[in-house]
């Protein structure tokens, strides 16, 4: 009886934690302790907003749908890149209480759960980037695993709040971060609304309120989950790396396409702490274009550039390279590395997941961890002039 009991508890309390995501019978560093693996019942989120898509066999499609789900994509991958990534994970930029709670809110209607339970993770992803502690490496873990599966694990669901007590002690985001199913509901139910209403009040634009449903939050959220996601999976498998860091971060033209600048992962890995994530010109970056123009608001303020020593450190290297690089045939080379590394990756993940040994393998050779823990770095929303170079 017991035995049979304890499954429907366990389903029943992830069902509840849908509602109230720090509602657990078990401790977070329980569940945190617990081996990785995927849990069925914390997929079906993943699954109701992919089948969601199939909607449009129903609803079909117009011009404007499609619009709203492409515009809807751009400014939430801003929110995702610009506010969850550079302001809570790393504080690269300032702005007012009210103003946080205004990101916040935005950040919410990503669907990507609430602001600290990013950044915890996120945090936790450069201070252990590539080595079997980081949940979402596709070196150690696989390619599909680092894409989608670490986030169905039970063991990284929980938000450790004490990793995140720089935005912890401000209760109005935690409360978003605990209900983090409400603003997306809100969302997806203003979308239809706003259908339902042109549909009557603006007949011209062939839309309904399960269209702007289907395509405003289903397929356009479904496409920013996969755009965002490419970051944790391709960002350490495609494209140059400029600077020596203990990962395998890499700099991608075309990412940065997909994710408004987040691309230029391997110069963010080497410093975490600049708003900028192009470190030249030529290194398109979207995101932080808006940011400073949000900063001629007055909006945000204080956005951090890379320090000079880091140029001194691009150039030692292979600024020139770099520089000889950027042409078409990068582009080509970013496109046969994709094509080999998706079916690849398959491969990959298939064997590695669930497997210690391979992943112990796979392990990158130990050295000084250039990442700090950005949790000690933010409290006062100051962070480091410099990190040190590997081996120095
Ligand atoms: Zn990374
Ligand atoms: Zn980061």
């Amino acid at each position: 009886m017991a035995s049979a009991k304890a499954p429907n508890r366990r389903i029943l309390n992830s069902l509840l934690q849908w509602i109230d995501s720090d509602y657990s019978a078990e401790s977070p560093e329980s569940i945190r302790a617990q081996p990785d693996g995927v849990n069925l019942v914390r997929c079906i989120p993943f699954v109701i907003l992919h089948l969601g898509c199939l909607g449009v066999i129903w609803t079909g499609g117009s011009w404007f749908a499609f619009w709203v789900a492409a515009a809807l994509y751009f400014v939430r991958m801003f929110v995702v890149t610009g506010v969850y990534h550079r302001y809570f994970s790393h504080k690269t930029y300032s702005t007012s209480r009210f103003g946080q709670f205004l990101l916040a809110l935005l950040g919410a209607t990503c669907v990507q759960r609430g602001a600290l339970w990013w950044a915890y993770h996120h945090r936790h992803h450069h201070q252990h980037s590539d080595e079997p502690e980081d949940a979402h490496s596709p070196h150690v873990h696989g390619f599909w695993w680092s894409h989608i599966g670490w986030i169905t694990s039970r063991r990284n669901f929980p938000t450790d709040y004490s990793k995140v007590r720089d935005l912890a002690r401000f209760p109005e985001l935690v409360f978003l971060n605990r209900f983090d199913v409400l603003v997306p509901v809100l969302f997806a139910t203003g979308l239809f609304l706003s259908g339902r209403y042109l549909e009557q009040a603006a007949p011209a634009l062939h839309t309904s309120g399960a269209q702007l449903l289907v395509w405003g939050f289903f397929i356009s959220t479904t496409a920013l989950f996969h755009g965002t996601s490419c970051i944790n999976s391709l960002a350490h498998l495609m494209g140059g790396r400029r600077f020596e860091t203990s990962d395998d971060s890499r700099n991608s033209f075309i990412l940065s396409l997909i994710t408004l600048g987040e691309g230029w992962h391997n110069n963010h890995h080497r410093y975490m702490s600049t708003t900028r994530q192009g470190f030249y010109w030529w290194e398109l970056d979207i995101t932080y274009y808006i940011l400073k123009g949000l900063s001629w608001t007055g909006f945000i303020w204080g956005l951090k550039g890379v320090p000079d020593s880091i140029y001194h450190e691009a150039e030692l290297r292979n600024h020139h390279d770099t520089v000889h690089r950027f042409s078409i045939s990068s582009v080509q080379d970013e496109i046969n590395t994709l094509r080999k590394v998706v079916p690849t990756a398959a491969a990959i993940a298939i064997a590695t997941v669930n497997s210690p040994e391979v992943s112990a393998q796979l392990k990158k050779a130990e050295g000084p961890a250039i990442h700090r823990d950005v949790s000690e770095l933010v409290p006062d929303g100051r962070a480091p002039a410099s990190t040190p170079k590997p081996g120095a």
